[in-house]
Order: structure tokens, then C-alpha cells, then sequence
């Protein structure tokens, strides 16, 4: 058993079309929904942690790509701008997952590991300098 986290991009043409279902269905394979949403320009996204065999997990990926979905890896989403980084730790309390943390207790020095990252954002806005950017 494998799990992986990834986001689904949805072209607007796509959006009410019921793909994902299709994942348990056709190819016995579990997911969690961390997160969706709709951009003003009617994009969707979509990001979920998929659990099953993992030659079924890549089956399950080649078929919403031949959709028309676009999959990315769900790292890929929220990035650190260390240039604006002020290390004022703000954001490691508040990440749930430990993704945002202290690396050196002397120094103080926050680090961010994009494997534990569930993209829920809850740390963007408490970022003083907005140092902490999604990427779709
Ligand atoms: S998006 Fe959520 S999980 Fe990811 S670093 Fe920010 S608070 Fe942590
Ligand atoms: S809240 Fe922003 S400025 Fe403060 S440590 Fe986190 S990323 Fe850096």
C-alpha cells in the first residue's frame, strides 16, 4: 500500500465533470480531499492524498491526465521566499503539520519541509512580510 499527495488542476470545462470518483471506482483507490477551490477564472483545484497499490496510483494518475487534468505533486505548492523571511517564527506555531519549524534552537532559524507541507495555508497570513507564497 502507497499513498501519495497531489493537486488536480481542472480546466473549466471540467470542473461538474465527476473524475474523481472514477479513482475508487475503476481503480480501487482511497482519497482524502486536503483542500478545493475555485479561482475566479473558474480554474479548479483540488488538492487530495490518494492511498492504494501503487501501480493502480499510477494508472489512477494517467487516467485524470488523459482527462484533461493537469497533476502536480502537492509540494510544488507553498513556497518559502527566504529573501523576505524575517525568521520572526510567526508561522511555526500556527502549521499544523510541522512543516514550517524551528531548525536550530540558538539561532532560532525556521525551515520548511515541503513533504509534511498539506497546503491549507493557515500560514500565509500570519506572515508579516507575506513571505510565504502558493503556487498553482
Ligand atoms: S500551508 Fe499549512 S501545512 Fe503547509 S506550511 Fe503552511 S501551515 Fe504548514
Ligand atoms: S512568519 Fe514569515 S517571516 Fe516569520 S518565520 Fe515564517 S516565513 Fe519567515
Amino acid at each position: 500500500m502507497a499513498s501519495k499527495k497531489i493537486v488536480l488542476i481542472f480546466p473549466k470545462e471540467k470542473i461538474d465533470k465527476p473524475i474523481v470518483y472514477h479513482l475508487v471506482k475503476d481503480y480501487n483507490l482511497a482519497f482524502n480531499i486536503l483542500k478545493a477551490s475555485i479561482t475566479p477564472d473558474q480554474e479548479g483545484h483540488m488538492a487530495l492524498e490518494i492511498t492504494g497499490e501503487s501501480p493502480e496510483i499510477d494508472r489512477g494518475i494517467k487516467f485524470l491526465k488523459d482527462q484533461g487534468v493537469t497533476v502536480e505533486p502537492l509540494s510544488k505548492d507553498i513556497k518559502v521566499n527566504w529573501d523576505k523571511c524575517v525568521q520572526c517564527g510567526a508561522c511555526v506555531s500556527i502549521c499544523p503539520t510541522a512543516a514550517l519549524y524551528i531548525k536550530d534552537r540558538k539561532t532560532m532559524e525556521v525551515a520548511f519541509d515541503p513533504e509534511k507541507c498539506i497546503a491549507c495555508e493557515l500560514c500565509i497570513r500570519p506572515c508579516p512580510p507575506r513571505a510565504i507564497e502558493v503556487h498553482f
